[in-house]
């Protein structure tokens, strides 16, 4: 995949992370019970819980850990899967759409266990609010909130545009539904924390090792430039960097950009005069803007999706009118950073998740909400290769339609993305 120049522009994320040793590259030949492609939260996750389980494991990964979405995104733990509830319902009916969204709860759970477990310092703090554009989207925020009180996800309110407008610093919007159980957390010190205690359990991850060919079979073996790693199972956790490693998955997953601003520390009292109580925020359209405070006392900005593959010239100057559009009080504050990076979506936005063959495992596509869901499939994959798959099994029955391919396939999203800018608009 050719990446655009400000893809790895450095984030105001691998500015403040922890410091973390550089990984080995592989060389050499290695046996393993299981290979993991990817050092982001799936792969990680999947690769810690094997280990822990006594099981050999051996991760591969194209450039550093962390380097994919999991160590550049919002940071926002988000709830529940991108599209909502009932399009999950409509294809498993409401008994098992209803474990999948106890599977999607678990998720956010998981995440407080191992920051607590393995001491992950990464700034976590709960609070959420889905903020409407349009005054006639009020009622949308009821119907969600009676969708997750029927959940049994109850820690939910409604507030007004006045009641809004005491927790956030700006008048565009018309009302919010706020959650107590979403959130958000430096993505990049979470990642780089899950690496640490996969290393500790005895996981051995080679950084700049990408995998280039995999040989499927009763052995799988992967092979890197300067090595190889032959094992009984592969999970494969490349999300939207996997390029064109896997032609059985090309086609399954879409990737679209997504970029994010920083600004200089604005010192706390500004800081809280734009979100009072530190939530995280994100607008319901369908292209959504993104936002939350770090703990430096940062606005971070995210959003404006890309689904072409053209880069804007000056990430900072393309961002910059959006989050004024929002805070127009910002005018004076400087850009420090800005980034972006891919994010797959799958055609209906629900995960894709299943098996190549009987000892291959992908999970992918989390359109967005893969900060918390990503962490849970690389566990239910590992619960795969542990002889558990009841979990696993229940999300592959998912169906997704794939994106064509071929010289259709970008102009195709970027014709999709215009029809959603326009319907975001008129909403
Ligand atoms: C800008 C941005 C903002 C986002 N914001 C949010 C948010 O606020 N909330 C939310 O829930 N989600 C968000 N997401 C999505 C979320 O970050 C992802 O869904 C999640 O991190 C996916 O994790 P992953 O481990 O599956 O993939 P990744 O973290 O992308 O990791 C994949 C890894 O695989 C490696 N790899 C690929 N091919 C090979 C190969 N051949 N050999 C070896 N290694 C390979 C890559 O180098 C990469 O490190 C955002 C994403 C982006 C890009």
């Amino acid at each position: 995949m050719i990446m655009p120049a400000s893809i790895d522009a450095k984030s105001y994320y691998q500015a403040s992370a922890h410091p973390f040793p550089p990984q080995p590259s592989l060389k050499g030949d290695l046996t393993a019970d299981v290979c993991v492609i990817g050092a982001g939260f799936t792969g990680l996750s999947a690769a810690l819980e094997l280990a822990e389980a006594g099981y050999k494991v051996v991760v591969l990964e194209a450039r550093e850990v962390g380097y994919g979405a999991s160590g550049r995104n919002g940071g926002q733990i988000c709830t529940g899967f991108s599209p909502g509830q009932q399009r999950i319902e409509a294809q498993l009916g409401k008994e098992d759409a209803v474990k999948c969204f106890a599977i999607a709860e678990e998720a956010k759970k998981l995440i407080t266990d191992r920051i607590d477990k393995y001491k992950i310092d990464c700034d976590l703090q709960w609070g959420y609010l889905h903020a409407i554009p349009k005054p006639s989207q009020f009622d949308d925020l009821r119907e969600w909130k009676d969708e997750w009180d029927a959940l049994g996800y109850t820690d939910t309110q409604v507030l007004s545009k006045s009641q809004l407008e005491e927790r956030l610093g700006t008048r565009i919007y018309h009302g919010a539904l706020r959650e107590g159980g979403a959130g958000h957390f430096h993505p990049l010190n979470y990642c780089l924390g899950l690496a640490r205690a996969a290393i500790a359990a005895g996981v051995r991850i080679f950084e700049n090792s990408a995998v280039l060919d995999v040989d499927q079979g009763p052995m799988v073996t992967a092979r890197t430039a300067q090595g190889s790693v032959r094992a009984k199972f592969l999970i494969i956790g490349c999300n939207a960097y996997i390029g064109r490693l896997m032609p059985e998955l090309y086609g399954r997953i879409m990737p679209v950009t997504s970029y994010i601003i920083a600004t200089e520390p604005l010192g706390e009292n500004r800081a809280r005069s734009l979100i009072r109580n530190n939530d995280a925020v994100a607008n319901t359209n369908f292209i959504v803007d993104y936002f939350r405070v770090t703990q430096d006392t940062r606005l971070l900005f995210g959003g404006r999706a890309s689904y072409s593959t053209l880069e804007p010239p000056n990430l900072g100057a393309y961002m910059r009118p959006r989050m004024l559009s929002v805070f127009p009080d910002l005018k004076d504050v400087k850009i420090d950073h800005a980034w972006g990076g891919y994010i797959a979506i799958t055609s209906n936005r629900i995960p894709d998740c299943g098996r190549l063959g009987t000892n291959i495992y992908y999970a992918h596509g989390y359109s967005g909400q893969g900060v918390a869901l990503a962490g849970m499939y690389g566990k239910l994959m590992a619960e795969c290769v542990k002889g558990q798959s009841e979990r696993f099994d229940l999300l592959t029955r998912v169906r997704h339609l794939p994106f064509p391919g071929g010289p259709i396939r970008t102009p195709l999203l970027v014709a999709a993305m215009l029809f959603y800018r326009i319907r975001d608009a008129l909403k």
